[in-house]
């Protein structure tokens, strides 16, 4: 089959769940559903599941969690409530897990080994060690051959001992040539491709039987996948010749990397992590980070990572960012999920003609393997950055606040509990046009959820210059401190806490007192409820604080202030 004939294509992503959605693996995803769905075909989800040790339930669930938030859409797969509610997955095809596919796999293997092209292999783990060996002596790379039949007395005895065997193929010894739509041919000469194995000892069978089979079943037409998978197929197309299937396209899709060219891996991370560390001089763990233990063993090892939610609280102890690797990241960091879409098809497709800002119907209609790069597509994150500050500032209000609501109930519900719904939009309406992200408005503003007699305030010098703390005022002139006090009392009194009134107010203030400058008042004000001399507009952030907490903030910053000056 050839990527330019007029089929209708099936496609399909098949993630082995262990552990989180990286992008690269998303990008596959994206390109193979673009493929079919530009094209009217369908787009298919398997879970390859046969690797039991690596294998989650927790995990399938993730991957389909992050491809469904993407807005990536399988018209079979596992079945999946969506989070608006619609159901998606099933299909004449299931089950779509692996693991629930035995019997079938079963069925071809028994036929391959009654043609003979397949066979029991009885070594035991020492056996084949001492294979290898041998082979290592001779300077010969290792490759299992068939080494005979045996006679159904040796089988008795084999089992009798207790032994199981694997089943391997018997690999026609001939040049395999792969073509590929994204990187081209590619020959494997005649030996190069040994009797790999069929179905483990455990009577799962390996990725290579069961992915030949399940594409055969599951009518795939076009493979599209990681580049690591690329000489993997010339033994999915000796298996495909064996067992009379079709041959679908393949396009094999290289790497993402970091700028610096190194790969992008959970380890990243933990690199941010151990620098943060060094520089700050820690010996032991931020409270309410890691355990003790947990800090031992990762501090006196670097290959040791802390598992996600420990490196994120390290993270918010340490006050650094850690690199985004898997789609989870991104988006409890705020991106939206249509700018990763865009991003990552960028990187290593593109357009042509300049065009760099498109949606998911413009990919669908646009995307064709003839313009995927062969090489690494590097990851630019401050590119991906300016893309999501973009369409967030271009974004109705309306809408800011409800993707801003959505974003909380996942991952910032303590916002959702604090502020009743008007106020929760009065925050989102004060913090829209300077976030970058859908999570900035609450990252940079937990000075809301402290407890008044909890609320630090930061000994900097903006902080200092804002309360006029060591510098001398000039003659007959207020401090900030003394603004602040003042403020104290008329704020006290104000019967109306409204953004108005409270401004108002305040500007009268200033026209008396303050040589009408207005941020001369306000500034020690944010100060005094927020502890830094950076918040949402004063006015707003006043009638977000509540006028009981603003008056008890105010009254310690006063307290706090007066025993520096
Ligand atoms: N389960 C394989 C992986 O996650 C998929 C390979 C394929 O698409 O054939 O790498």
């Amino acid at each position: 089959m050839s990527m330019t004939e007029p089929v209708v294509p099936v496609t399909r992503f098949a993630p082995s769940p262990s552990g989180h959605l990286h992008v690269g693996g998303a990008r596959t995803a994206l390109y193979a559903w673009a493929y079919a769905k530009g094209r009217g075909g369908r787009f298919i989800i398997r879970i390859e599941d046969t690797d039991q040790k690596r294998s989650s339930d927790a995990a399938s669930v993730g991957f389909l969690k992050d491809l469904d938030w993407l807005g990536i859409r399988w018209d079979e797969g596992p079945t999946f409530t969506s989070d608006d509610g619609a159901v998606v997955g099933g299909g004449p095809n299931g089950s779509y897990f692996q693991s629930e596919r035995l019997t079938i796999y079963n069925r071809y293997c028994e036929q391959l080994i009654a043609q003979g092209k397949a066979y029991e292999a009885w070594e035991t783990t020492e056996e084949g060690d001492a294979l290898r060996k041998e082979a290592m002596a001779r300077k010969e790379a290792f490759r299992y051959r068939f080494r005979g039949e045996i006679t159904a007395e040796q089988r008795a005895q084999f089992v009798r001992e207790g032994r199981s065997a694997v089943v391997r193929f018997r690999t026609p010894q001939v040049a395999i040539t792969i073509h590929d739509e994204v990187l081209g041919e590619a020959t494997l000469p005649a030996g190069e491709v040994d009797d790999f194995v069929i179905r483990k000892k455990d009577g799962f069978p390996t990725y290579h039987f069961a992915v030949v089979v399940d594409d055969e079943l599951m009518g795939v037409t076009h493979v599209m996948r990681a580049q690591e998978h690329f000489t993997n197929t010339a033994k999915h197309m000796v298996l495909q010749d064996a067992l009379g299937f079709r041959r679908p396209a393949y396009g094999h899709l290289s790497i993402i990397k970091n700028p610096d060219d190194s790969k992008m891996s959970k380890r990243d991370k933990d690199k941010v992590l151990r620098k943060a560390v060094k520089e700050k001089a820690l010996t032991s763990p931020p409270i309410g980070s890691v355990t003790a233990e947990e800090w031992t063993r990762w501090i006196t090892d670097e290959n040791v990572q802390l598992d996600l939610e420990g490196a994120i609280r390290l993270a918010d102890a340490l006050k650094v960012t850690l690199p985004e690797i898997n789609v989870d990241d991104f988006r409890r960091s705020g991106y939206l999920p249509e700018t990763i879409c865009n991003f990552l098809a960028l990187n290593g497709w593109s357009p042509g003609g300049d065009v760099e800002k498109f949606d998911l119907e413009f990919l669908k209609a646009r995307f064709s393997l003839d313009r995927v790069i062969k090489t690494p597509a590097k990851f630019d994150r401050i590119k991906l950055l300016a893309f999501n500050t973009d369409a967030i500032n271009a974004m109705p209000r309306e809408e800011f606040v409800r993707r801003c609501r959505q974003h909380a109930r996942v991952f910032r519900p303590e916002f959702i509990e604090r502020f009743d719904s008007a106020r929760f939009e009065l925050l989102m309406n004060a913090t829209h046009e300077r976030s970058k992200t859908l999570d900035e408005p609450f990252r940079a503003n937990g000075f809301f959820l402290v407890a008044d007699d909890a609320l630090l305030f930061s000994d900097d010098k903006n902080v200092r210059k804002a309360l006029g703390i060591g510098t001398v005022a000039a003659d007959g002139a207020r401090s900030g401190l003394e603004h602040l006090r003042a403020m104290r009392s008329l704020l006290g009194s104000a019967t109306d806490w409204t953004q108005h009134a409270l401004e108002t107010a305040a500007n009268s203030y200033a026209v008396e007192h303050a040589a009408g400058k207005l941020g001369a008042v306000a500034q020690p004000l944010r100060v005094a409820v927020s502890g830094t001399t950076v918040s949402p507009p004063i006015w707003d952030t006043l009638v977000l604080v509540g006028r009981t907490s603003a008056l008890a903030r105010i009254d310690r910053c006063v307290a706090w202030a007066t025993a520096l000056a």
